[in-house]
């Protein structure tokens, strides 16, 4: 893993850029081109982030108190009630403020320049159908800041031969410790028997027909399609099947990769023959204030999607030699906002090529090298992103990050504990605590409780 030179770039327009990241010095010598009050601010907003992302760290690895369950549950939810009392004054305030507030109301207190509120906000609706003004957007600002890279907190990082290089490691640690794995081995149900007491997983059927019978299952398939494709429906009690039904997914994401022939060419920050620069590195951000992502989502409520989009670009191949041949690139496009389902019963089918082009002429409209760079693309709409990776509506994080449905309500209440109605079968996905994102820590914390019930 190696990390951004520099956090984020936002190209603004009429030639101004801000450039966040690079130790703070640098950052506030930045942000003070736009407001010295601002970069003073820098480090106790940073210091405040930090305290109260340390609390969340904490709980992070732990199994959320299960409503309604037994003495574990009881000396569960004693434990976490004690963190927070041993806390200050000052900072419980900071913790309820970004549990509930929202980002834009928080960005307002602190700052008064557009470009840094535009680089902190960005990350409240990063995978978050929302406004940066919707209330409780402000916790997903912090969900994108408890991520850390090689120890460092709050970086952000890429994964030498791209993110499939962390899931070849994973197999090759679990091959040495005896696990076998079967890849294009689609699952079609989770079998289950009857027991006295309701009904008990005892393995799973693939759609090829075979079966594999085993005495637990363990499912990081976002909960909607686990409980409403591959189980039996008699199975699970009318509540949970209804709660089921109403787990809010829909993210907002439209993603595209692409293969350059050049590196794009910034006008604010444009080199001699487009020679890479620290710039081309680090999260390239198109969306130069708060207001202009609010209106991406009023577009996105009445359009089916934004007019004049938010589009994160990453180059990879800038970092990564081995992801392009030598002058050309490989770049993400992370777009938002786009609907799951389009209005006037058009389909993503049908848009999908159109919406792209969207993207594209935001991100000429700072780069008007672009375009014509583009040697090929790859699309994929939130219909492509269910149908290709079980993402429902195309939710990156398997379900919204909103405060109904985290900690012990995630995926449901009563059902935050990794366990489900159904005897032997058990979550370990990013539907569960602590959600979406490359931690491994659902799975960590499934691990435990499915040792305990063994
Ligand atoms: C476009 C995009 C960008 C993202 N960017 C970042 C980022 O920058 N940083 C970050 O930390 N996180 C990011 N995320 C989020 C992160 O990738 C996810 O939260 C994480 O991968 C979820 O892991 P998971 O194991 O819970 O589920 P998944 O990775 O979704 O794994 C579920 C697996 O189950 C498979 N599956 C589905 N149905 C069946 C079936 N019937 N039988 C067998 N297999 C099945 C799917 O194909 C999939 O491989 C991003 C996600 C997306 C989509």
């Amino acid at each position: 893993m190696i990390e951004r030179p520099y956090s984020n770039f936002l190209p603004l327009g009429d030639n101004e850029y801000i450039k966040v990241g690079g130790g703070l010095a640098a950052t506030q010598r930045e942000v003070a081109r736009f407001s010295v009050r601002d970069a003073e601010r820098l480090p106790a907003y940073y210091a405040m982030l930090e305290d109260v992302a340390a609390v969340v760290k904490d709980l992070l690895l732990e199994t959320p108190p299960n409503v309604g369950g037994g003495m574990r549950d009881l000396f569960q939810a004693v434990k976490v009630g004690k963190r927070f009392k041993a806390l200050d004054i000052s900072l419980r305030r900071d913790l309820l403020d970004l549990f509930t507030k929202s980002a834009g109301d928080i960005l307002d207190q602190w700052f008064e320049s557009d470009p840094i509120k535009a680089c902190f906000g960005f990350d409240s609706i990063v995978g978050n159908l929302a406004s940066p003004y919707t209330a409780g957007s402000a916790y997903v600002l912090l969900h994108h800041v408890l991520g850390e890279v090689n120890g460092k907190p709050g970086t952000w990082g890429h994964a030498l031969g791209g993110m499939g290089a962390i899931a070849v490691a994973l197999g090759k640690e679990a091959g040495i410790r005896g696990v076998e794995i079967s890849t294009s081995a689609a699952v079609k149900e989770v079998m289950l028997r009857e027991t006295k007491s309701g009904h008990e997983a005892c393995g799973v059927k693939l759609e090829d027909g075979s079966e594999i019978r085993a005495q637990r299952v363990v499912s990081n398939l976002n909960p909607k399609l686990l409980f409403r494709t591959l189980i039996n429906p008699l199975a699970l009690p009318d509540d949970f099947q209804k709660r089921i039904a109403a787990y809010k997914c829909g993210s907002g994401s439209f993603r595209m990769n692409v293969a350059l022939s050049e590196l794009p060419r910034f006008t604010c920050q444009a080199t001699p023959n487009n020679a890479p620069a620290p710039h081309h590195s680090s999260g390239i951000i198109m969306a130069p204030s708060l207001r202009y992502m609010e209106q991406a989502y009023f577009d996105v409520r009445s359009l089916g999607w934004s007019q004049q989009p938010i589009v994160e670009m990453l180059i990879p191949s800038t970092v990564d030699d081995s992801l392009a041949p030598p002058g050309k690139h490989v770049a993400s496009l992370f777009c938002q906002h786009v609907l799951p389902h389009l209005p006037n019963g058009k389909s993503w089918d049908d848009e999908r090529e159109r919406v792209a082009d969207v993207m594209f002429a935001t991100i000429d409209r700072y780069s008007p090298n672009f375009r014509a760079s583009v040697i090929g693309r790859q699309i994929f709409s939130p219909l492509d992103l269910e149908r290709t990776f079980g993402l429902m509506d195309g939710d990156i994080f398997h379900g919204a990050l909103t405060l109904d449905q985290l900690f012990s309500a995630r995926p449901l209440l009563g059902h935050g504990d990794y366990r489900t109605p159904i005897k032997g079968l058990y979550q370990c996905g990013s539907g569960t605590h602590p959600g979406g994102g490359v931690t491994g820590v659902p799975g960590h914390n499934a691990a435990r409780e499915i040792l305990h019930d063994r």
